[in-house]
């Protein structure tokens, strides 16, 4: 009964949060349509151009990151697991966010590394988890600055921290991450930490957030290390 009843509500919660995407992209798809047909129907001169295909490509990425947020959530199942190097996948993920994080005035910084650290994952999540992270760092930074990203190995397990010098949150708000649709930003959809808490509780691992309002804001993900397994 308990496992049909886990099974209902998560059903539910799929089939809202579904909506509430379809939702969601009906924004950057109208925002992209838009300025398309301007393109089309006026010789805009080099710089305005620019800046429309700037604005379009912004929402395609809001677009792209929604749908992404959705499909990790949906996928029922945790998908495929495999020790993944957490040097790497943070490598790819500074890869993918820098145009974002330039567009945005902020500079990614790298400060140490782990080169042994290995954790257990479905990639793809893990991968998912530290963008929506960063994501919300560079968003945070509404004047720019610096995104600081580090790992260490904590003997059992491996610690990544995230800092930013944004927009920091008060108790309240810190309290309410990873709350469904929980968001203090004008176009955010409060699912990015819903995601984010969901895929590092699934890999057996916590999160601790230090945060002051206007000072800025370090999470800190605890995730087990993948070294027994690696040597078995
Ligand atoms: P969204 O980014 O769409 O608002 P998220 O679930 O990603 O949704 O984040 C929820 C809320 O948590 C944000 O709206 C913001 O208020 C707060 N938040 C998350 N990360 C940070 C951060 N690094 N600095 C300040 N506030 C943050
Ligand atoms: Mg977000």
């Amino acid at each position: 009964l308990l496992n049909s009843l886990v099974k209902h509500e998560k059903i539910e919660t799929v089939s809202h949060f579904a909506a509430s995407v379809a939702h969601e992209l009906r924004n950057p798809m109208q925002s992209i349509k838009g300025f398309v047909q301007l393109l089309q129907s006026h010789e805009y001169n080099r710089d305005k151009q620019v800046e429309f295909h700037d604005i379009i490509l912004k929402e395609l990425n809001d677009a792209e990151s929604l749908i992404d947020d959705y499909l990790v959530f949906a996928k029922p199942t945790y998908g495929q697991l495999e020790s993944v190097m957490v040097d790497e996948e943070i490598s790819q993920v500074i890869k993918v966010t820098k145009p974002y994080a330039s567009w945005q005035n902020v500079e990614l910084q790298l400060l140490h590394t782990c080169e042994k650290c290995r954790v257990v994952a479905d990639r793809q999540k893990f991968h998912q988890a530290l963008v929506n992270i960063i994501r919300n760092g560079i968003e945070a930074m509404t004047t720019g600055g610096t995104l600081s990203i580090g790992v260490s190995n904590m003997q059992s397990s491996i610690l990544i921290e995230i800092k930013d010098e944004g927009l920091g949150m008060t108790k309240e708000q810190v309290q309410r991450l990873g709350e469904p649709y929980f968001s203090t930003k004008t176009k955010g959809t409060g699912l990015g930490m819903m995601v984010v808490y969901s895929i590092i509780h699934q890999m057996n691992g916590t999160i601790e957030v230090d945060s002051e309002k206007g000072k800025g804001t370090i999470f800190k993900l605890y995730l087990p290390a993948a070294d027994s397994l690696e040597e078995g």
